[in-house]
Order: C-alpha cells, then sequence, then structure tokens
C-alpha cells in the first residue's frame, strides 16, 4: 500500500465530465489499496474568471480580499470532486487550506507556505477516506486567508507530499509530462523520461509553467519524487527525483534537457546611472522590499561616469515596479527609466552543459543564423537564458530545439485541450 498525493490542475476537471473521469480515476487508485490525498486546482479559468471580476469593481482590488476571492475557485472544485467520488461509493472527504493547516507567511497573493500540520488530512485518511484539499491556498501566521501564487496548487500538492511523507506525489495536467519545449509551441517536442530535481527547478525557474518553482523547490528539500502526467491519457509520464534516485548517468542522456520560454516578463531600463557605490543597492532594496521578483539584471559599462541598469520583473509586477523606480531615479540622479513589455525569454536547459563547452556560443550562433536580436543575457551552471524581442519566440525556440538535435521526429498526438 502506498501513500500518494495526486494533483488535478485547473483543466483536469475543467467541467462535469472531466471531474467524474478523475473520480473514477481516483476511485480505481484507491481500489488498488493506495492511501490518497487529492489537490484540486479551480475549475478550468475560474480563477481568471475571479480575477477579472474583481477587475470590474475595483482598480486595486486589496490583497486580503482578492485571496478571499480566489480561494472560493478551488473550493468548488474540492466539494465537486467529493460528491463525484460519493457518488461512486468512495468515501471522500473535502478541507480547505485553512482546515488542513497549511500555515503560511502573511503575504497576501504569492505567501509562502511555513508549516503543514495535516491532523485532519491524517485522521481521515485513518478513516478509510479519500482526503480532498483546496490547492493554491493556506491561512497566514495573522489568521488571514492566503494564495500561494498562480499554478500554487503543484505547491500545496508537494508540500502536502513532503509532510505526509508520500511515496510520490503524482501531477496531472493536460500533458502528457515533461517535454523538450511546450509542446503547444513546438510540436516536435520529445517527452522526457526523468529529470533530475535541479534540471526541473532551472526549467521551472525559466518560466515553464508545466510545474510550479516552488514545488519543486519543496520536492528538492524534502527529496519527494514527483512524476508529471496525463488526466486525458493516463499514460506514463515524466519522473522529477533527486540525481542518485534517476540512477547512473547513460551515456545516451542529451546535453540539453530543453529549451524553456517564458512570455510572462517585461524589462525595465534605468537611463544615465551615476557609476558609484550603493546606486544598485538603492535601486533593488525597496524593489524586494515591495516583493518585487526581479530576474536578470545587466549594467553596460560606464561610459562618462554613468551607465544603464536594465532587469526583468513578472509584467504583473510593472505596476509597483514602475513608481518605486522612477522616485529612485530621481533620488540617485538617473537621466529616465523606460519600459518594455514586448520582450520574450528563452533559455536551455541541462545538467550536461557543466562538462560541455561551448553551448552558449552555439546558441548565440543559432539565433545570429535566424536573425534574432539578443537583448540580454543570463547563465547558470546548468542554464543559459537570453532576451529577445516578443515576435521572434517562436523561430528562437523552433530554431534552437532542431539544432540542438531536440526534435522527436514525430508530432505530439495527444489531445491539447484549449487552456487560459
Ligand atoms: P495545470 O492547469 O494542469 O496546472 P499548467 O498550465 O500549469 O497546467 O501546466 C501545463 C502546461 O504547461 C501545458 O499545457 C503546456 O502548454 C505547458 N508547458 C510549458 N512548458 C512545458 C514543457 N516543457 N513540457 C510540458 N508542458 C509544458
Ligand atoms: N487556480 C490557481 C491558478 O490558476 C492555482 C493553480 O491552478 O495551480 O493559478
Ligand atoms: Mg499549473
Amino acid at each position: 500500500m502506498a501513500l500518494i498525493v495526486q494533483k488535478y490542475g485547473g483543466t483536469s476537471v475543467a467541467d462535469p465530465e472531466r471531474m467524474r473521469n478523475v473520480a473514477r480515476h481516483i476511485a480505481a487508485s484507491k481500489a488498488e489499496g493506495n492511501q490518497l490525498v487529492i489537490v484540486v486546482s479551480a475549475m478550468g479559468k475560474a480563477t481568471d474568471n475571479l480575477m477579472d471580476l474583481a477587475r470590474q469593481v475595483s482598480s486595486a482590488p486589496p490583497g486580503r480580499e482578492l485571496d478571499m476571492l480566489l480561494t472560493t475557485g478551488e473550493r468548488i472544485s474540492m466539494s465537486l470532486l467529493c460528491m463525484a467520488l460519493q457518488d461512486l461509493g468512495v468515501e471522500a472527504m473535502s478541507f480547505t487550506g485553512s482546515q488542513v493547516g497549511i500555515i503560511t507567511d502573511t503575504v497576501h497573493g504569492r505567501a509562502k507556505i511555513l508549516e503543514i500540520r495535516g491532523d485532519r488530512v491524517r485522521e481521515a485518511l485513518r478513516d478509510g477516506k479519500v482526503a480532498v484539499v483546496a490547492g493554491f491556498q493556506g491561512v497566514s501566521t495573522e489568521k488571514e486567508i492566503t494564495t500561494l501564487g498562480r499554478g500554487g496548487s503543484d505547491t500545496t500538492a508537494v508540500a502536502l507530499a513532503a509532510a505526509l511523507k508520500a511515496d510520490v506525489c503524482e501531477i496531472y495536467t493536460d500533458v502528457t509530462g515533461v517535454f523538450t519545449a511546450d509542446p503547444r509551441l513546438v510540436s516536435q517536442a520529445r517527452k522526457l523520461k526523468h529529470l533530475e530535481f535541479d534540471e526541473m527547478l532551472e526549467m521551472a525557474g525559466a518560466g515553464s509553467k508545466v510545474l510550479a518553482l516552488r514545488s519543486v523547490e519543496f520536492a528538492r528539500n524534502h527529496n519527494v519524487p514527483i512524476h508529471v502526467r496525463s488526466s486525458f491519457t493516463w499514460e506514463q509520464g515524466t519522473w522529477v527525483t533527486s540525481e542518485e534516485r534517476k540512477g547512473e548517468k547513460n551515456m545516451e542522456d542529451p546535453i540539453i534537457s530543453g529549451v524553456v520560454h517564458d512570455a510572462g516578463d517585461a524589462k525595465i531600463t534605468v537611463l544615465g546611472v551615476p557609476d558609484q557605490p550603493g546606486v544598485s543597492a538603492a535601486l533593488f532594496e525597496p524593489l524586494a522590499n515591495a516583493n518585487v521578483n526581479v530576474d536578470m539584471i545587466v549594467q553596460n559599462t560606464s561610459t562618462a561616469g554613468t551607465t544603464d541598469i536594465s532587469f526583468t520583473l513578472p509584467k504583473t509586477d510593472v505596476a509597483i515596479a514602475q513608481p518605486i523606480v522612477e522616485k529612485i531615479a530621481k533620488q540617485v540622479g538617473a537621466s529616465g527609466v523606460t519600459n518594455d513589455s514586448n520582450i520574450a525569454k528563452i533559455s536551455l536547459v541541462g545538467a550536461g552543459m557543466k562538462s560541455s563547452p561551448g553551448i552558449a556560443a552555439k546558441m548565440f550562433r543559432v539565433l545570429a543564423d535566424n536573425k534574432v536580436n539578443i537583448e540580454m543575457i543570463s547563465t547558470s551552471t546548468i542554464r543559459i537564458s537570453v532576451v529577445v524581442a516578443a515576435p521572434m519566440l517562436e523561430t528562437a525556440v523552433r530554431a534552437l530545439h532542431t539544432a540542438f538535435d531536440l526534435d522527436s521526429g514525430e508530432e505530439y498526438s495527444a489531445p491539447l485541450p484549449e487552456r487560459k
């Protein structure tokens, strides 16, 4: 008997029929003798629709009320799924994040999980029930309802799996696993059988939506094996585990495990910044205090005692960051601030990069040959990222996928349901 946490994303529970399909799969897993904890996302576009509603009544919805609103999406899913399960004769009980004791910090909209108590889930399991938990939410140390950031149900699932010492965390979604690129963009993308945590961490950090970054951090820190798979075909998907579990390096392991794209960032540039100690600290400290997620930073070499500083950040953070940056720019005597939302970030990720020189050079050559101009570059030991103009995104991703021998030779054939 295994203890399994299964997470179902929005498309997997988008309508009553899909919900009943999911319930049937859970019933079958239960019949195999497993103990099951289910984490659900809001149905289909529910979270986006709630967000739209909030914007229709307020130009700046307060974080507390927005979280109160958004968490209702997952409550609808959890209760409906329990009804569907009980209809199949499976005893099941739904719980909100707060009932499960998912304790977070106080940052509305992107709270971090501090602790999971989990008593009610353990009780339900002891009683032979399936525990169904609302994803994406918790309760803060100040007793307020919080959300964990977009895609946060993955984090709920992996964190619960860690707290309950589950054997595996299964992430059911609308593609059949983790691929060498988003199959929606690259139909020749290849399914990866196995990835190690560090590779998945870099892919998630580079903006691949298939797993939320924090869920991978939890998985690595607590050594929770993740199995990303499809709730449409139910076939074997992709395992994300520690390097040891992955086993000996295979001679045929590709150097590059994937090309990741992210169209969700914008770029802010501070022009004519005096080149002196303390300026970067003056700029980035207040952004950090405002919880703005700064990603790449590039500073030009100084000419005539001034320099330009550019950085990327989520588009959704520009409204918070822009006034802060303008204020600091004035204080430090910079000449101006510009912003550009029409950018895309493209990253190559692969553990094999550590021992293979020349990957960056090849990446830049492929982009040059395809007339893609590089605006920014950043690297880690197993990732190279570039920022390009948004309209070049598809050309660049496909060219890199082909140039690094990732094309599978066949078209992606599982259904690709329309989404948010
Ligand atoms: P869910 O609603 O189930 O959480 P997400 O939208 O968060 O689903 O994640 C699944 C989506 O991730 C897929 O539909 C796919 O378009 C996208 N995706 C991006 N990069 C990849 C990749 N490398 N492999 C698989 N899917 C990817
Ligand atoms: N419903 C939330 C979202 O759309 C959380 C999730 O789906 O993981 O971001
Ligand atoms: Mg998701």
